[in-house]
């Protein structure tokens, strides 16, 4: 995935009218972006995609964002989205951002995210950059400041220590685990409707089990 330097993605990136621009003038704004009052999910950490199209086509009533950090790996997001209009399966309730997701509170008012998904971050092995992983207490407190009261988090990932790590995590802070389960495809209740991720299917295909945790405040 770490694909940095592609030629044009930059240009691409910018014309594109899937993506976003100057987002902090969005902020307690992204329901008029989509023209309804639909609740707003938003996937950080999406990669290619594949994940949140499949779930903005199966779930049409609610608004979909996707948040990648590299332009490399969010062109390839956007070259998808070009073939699924090509094929008349492009969905209209799903925009891109470019961002490091450090940002999210600074483009979304405090309630104005009704779901989060994190789907096989990266784990930052190394303790010192502990506070880098999209679940670390740095990033809930981000998350609390953005989610509805209601709201949910969602992360799956087959990395154990990290998985290990993000249920601590949550015992540390305002969060609870609402659900949890150390393999996923084998969880009949919490695998019901479960979409596949890029890196879910390379890893199950592998023998990987799946872990994933809901969590609320
Ligand atoms: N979610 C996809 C999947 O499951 O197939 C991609 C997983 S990939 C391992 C993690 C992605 O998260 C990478 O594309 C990376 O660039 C992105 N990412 C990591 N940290 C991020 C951050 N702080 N803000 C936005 N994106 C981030």
């Amino acid at each position: 995935m770490r694909l940095r330097n592609i030629p044009g993605a930059k240009d691409a990136i910018e014309e594109s009218k899937y993506v976003i621009h100057n987002v902090q003038e969005k902020k307690g704004k992204w329901q008029e972006i989509f023209g309804n009052s639909h609740s707003i999910s938003i996937e950080v950490g999406m990669g290619k995609g594949r994940f949140i199209m499949d779930m903005a086509e199966k779930n049409p009533d609610t608004n979909f964002i996707g948040i990648e950090m590299y332009d490399s790996v969010l062109l390839r997001a956007l070259q998808k989205m070009e073939e699924r209009e090509a094929q008349g399966t492009l969905p209209g309730n799903l925009f891109f951002i470019r961002m490091d997701a450090r940002e999210l509170p600074l483009i979304f008012e405090k309630g104005e995210v009704g779901k989060i998904y994190l789907n096989f971050s990266d784990p930052w092995p190394k303790e010192r950059h502990a506070k880098r992983r999209l679940t670390s207490r740095q990033f809930l407190e981000r998350y609390d400041q953005i989610l509805a009261e209601d709201g949910v988090i969602e992360f799956k990932t087959d990395n154990r220590p990290l998985f290990e790590f993000s249920l601590e995590e949550i015992q540390e802070t305002k969060w609870h685990l609402v659900a949890h389960t150390f393999d996923l495809h084998h969880d009949p209740l919490l695998n019901e409707g479960n979409v596949m991720t890029e890196y879910e299917e390379k890893f199950s295909s592998m023998g990987n089990p799946i872990h994933k945790l809901i969590a609320a405040r």
